[in-house]
Formats: structure tokens, C-alpha cells, sequence
């Protein structure tokens, strides 16, 4: 079963609440939210330290559906402070990689929500 991206945009914006945790942490103000192979989707926040501590939401995403047994990603959608989707970072672009040896380039990003349109990861300019 594939999720359609509605169903990922609208995982990530019931989670996208940019708070205050402690004086040097803050979360929330990006969150992502993934499709693994079995159609499930995961979900993420940016969790921002004062010293290296924290993570990208997407990678976040990807760590929990890891915990949860699974491996491999389809579709990848981060929604950035300003409500608008983005494309990951290097970083996270690299777990994917590393991730998905071979067929990481089918990965499906979401760069322009409104606008619907989507890259492969195997497409990007790194
Ligand atoms: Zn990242």
C-alpha cells in the first residue's frame, strides 16, 4: 500500500510545534515525515542543542522507523518553519544513502508541496 503525500504532509504538520525544552534545547520547528517499504509512516522533529547533540527531523524519522523494525524508505517530506517543504540536508541525504546501498536513488523527496513537485534522490545535485 503507498500513502499519498497528503497523508505525509499532514503527519508532519500534526507534530511541527517548535517549543522550548531546557535553555539549550529547542524542537519542533521542522518536522518530516517518512513512508518505509511496508506503506507505514514515520515521523520526526528537528531537535536543535546548543553544542552538536541534536538532529534533522528527517533523520529523526529515519532512526524511528529503524526502532520499529524497518529499513527502507519511499517517500520523504520535511515541512520547514515556514510551513513549507524542503529538501533534506547533506547529512540526511548520506543516511539514505548509506541506508539503501544500490537503490537509495528511488527514494522520492517532496522539494515543493504546492507546487507538486518531487525529485528522486538519485536525481539530486549533491
Ligand atoms: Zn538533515
Amino acid at each position: 500500500m503507498s500513502r499519498t503525500w497528503e497523508e505525509l504532509y499532514e503527519a508532519a504538520k500534526a507534530i511541527q510545534h517548535e517549543r522550548e525544552i531546557s535553555e539549550m534545547i529547542s524542537a519542533g520547528g521542522v518536522a518530516a515525515a517518512i513512508e518505509s517499504a511496508s506503506g507505514k509512516i514515520y515521523t520526526g522533529v528537528c531537535v536543535d542543542t546548543a553544542c552538536t547533540l541534536g538532529i534533522c527531523a528527517e533523520r529523526n524519522a529515519i532512526f524511528n522507523m529503524i526502532t520499529n523494525g524497518e529499513h527502507e524508505i519511499k517517500k520523504v517530506l520535511a515541512l520547514m518553519p515556514n510551513g513549507k517543504t524542503g529538501a533534506p540536508c547533506g547529512a540526511c541525504r548520506e543516511l539514505m544513502t548509506q541506508l539503501m546501498p544500490g537503490h537509495y536513488q528511488e527514494i522520492e523527496i517532496m522539494i515543493d508541496y504546492e507546487a507538486h513537485r518531487t525529485v528522486k534522490l538519485g536525481d539530486f545535485d549533491a
